[in-house]
């Protein structure tokens, strides 16, 4: 770390300082040849995956990979899950051209029919309609119906009603459409994202409660980005999984949770200044890198270390912006902190909807290097 000192961590008066980065994500961060750059601490992700594992016993788990497709971290979560579940062609190609063989699941609304032909382990029909072009390409198909439960989600960060699946009478609808060729092998769902073990379990009882002998709960599990160091419950979601499943097969399909611990943006303060009273620190890059706190309208986790010696302001709020210009490029505001131009940003939680959910070609400036720590 330049200058020797220690990395100040953000503060804010109202909340516990952030859980600490791993040492080794500290150490490589300052010496990335170029910012702004993706770190990916795989070791990290290998050890959350193998926890999330041996929690869920016999619950199946699919990597959602709408969440982050990127292959190394693919490489790494296929020695712990069962399969991953891909929503559109891409992903399926992406996941099939990597791991030949691999159970897919195939979700996605508005599927085309060159998508509705892809092999697969299970399928998720989200409509009758959609149920009825998957009879008429003539092939083998195992479907879960995806059902659209009318319940209440409180506190859910995003919630998956309207155009998703189908009500009761959509299911009811596609029950007589059956046969030997194109197999009814139970539900699916996907409620809502941001949701603690306890909600999801509401879920699972609704759903269990239900004659099929194959459920598919879904992902959305909590991931808090005001309080990094608060994790899902998996241990007593599995536990609770283990009693409500009276010997059916039950598979959830988590993303975010399970990768956005492991990514790290890391950039450089090009800028500090005062506008109006309000102290700003500009980084190279933007959310057109990281469009992870834009989209959810929160202030992404970071801690700047202290390897620049240009100008600067001390303990004081201090908003965190990109290049780009518009007023929307805000990382993270009024955060109690010091940075100097110079100064190193390791923005945390930006391994699951963050690169490949953003607009990379926004005002053309150079796109991120990648890298990944290996054990
Ligand atoms: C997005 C999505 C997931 C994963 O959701 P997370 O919130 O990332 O866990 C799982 N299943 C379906 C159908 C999805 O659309």
């Amino acid at each position: 770390m330049g200058q020797g000192g220690r990395p100040r961590r953000r503060v804010r008066a109202d909340r516990e300082p952030a859980r600490v980065i791993p040492p080794r994500v500290l150490d490589v961060a300052p010496s990335l040849p170029e910012t702004p750059a993706y770190l990916y601490d795989l070791p990290a992700l290998d050890e959350h995956a193998a926890a999330v594992r041996r929690a869920m016993g016999a619950t199946e788990v699919y990597y959602a990979v709408k969440a982050n497709p990127d292959a190394e971290l693919l490489r790494v979560l296929a020695g712990h899950v069962d399969g991953f579940e891909v929503s559109s062609g891409g992903e399926h190609a992406h996941v099939t051209g990597l791991f030949p063989g691999t159970p897919v699941a195939l979700g996605g609304p508005g599927k085309t029919d060159a998508e509705l032909r892809l092999p697969h382990h299970r399928i998720h029909v989200e409509s009758p309609n959609e149920l009825r072009r998957l009879l008429a390409t003539g092939l083998e198909a195992d479907v879960l119906l995806r059902l659209n439960p009318d319940l209440p989600v409180e506190g859910a960060a995003l919630t998956m009603s309207g155009p998703f699946g189908m009500d009761e009478a959509g299911v009811a609808e596609c029950l007589p459409l059956f046969g030997e060729r194109v197999r009814l092998r139970g539900l699916h769902t996907h409620l809502a994202s941001g949701l603690a073990a306890g909600q999801l379990l509401t879920l699972a009882e609704t759903l269990l409660g239900t004659e099929h002998e194959e459920v598919n709960l879904g992902g959305g599990m909590a991931v808090s980005y005001d309080r990094p160091e608060s994790r899902f419950d998996w241990a007593a979601y599995g536990a609770g999984l283990a009693a409500l499943r009276r010997g059916r097969r039950l598979r959830i399909e988590p993303g975010r949770a399970l990768t956005a611990y492991c990514g790290y943006y890391v950039t450089r303060v090009v800028d500090v200044k005062r506008v109006r009273g309000e102290a700003y620190a500009i980084v190279l890059g933007g959310t057109h890198h990281l469009r992870t706190p834009v989209t959810k309208g929160h202030d992404q986790p970071l801690t700047i270390l202290p390897t620049g010696a240009g100008p600067g302001v001390t303990g004081e709020p201090l908003t965190v912006v990109g290049q780009l210009c518009t007023p929307k490029d805000v990382f993270s505001r009024n955060i109690v902190t010091s940075a100097r131009v110079g100064d190193t940003v390791v923005f945390e939680m930006a391994g699951a909807y963050a690169w490949n959910i953003s607009h990379h070609d926004f005002l053309m400036h150079p796109k991120p290097s990648f890298h990944y720590l290996r054990a």
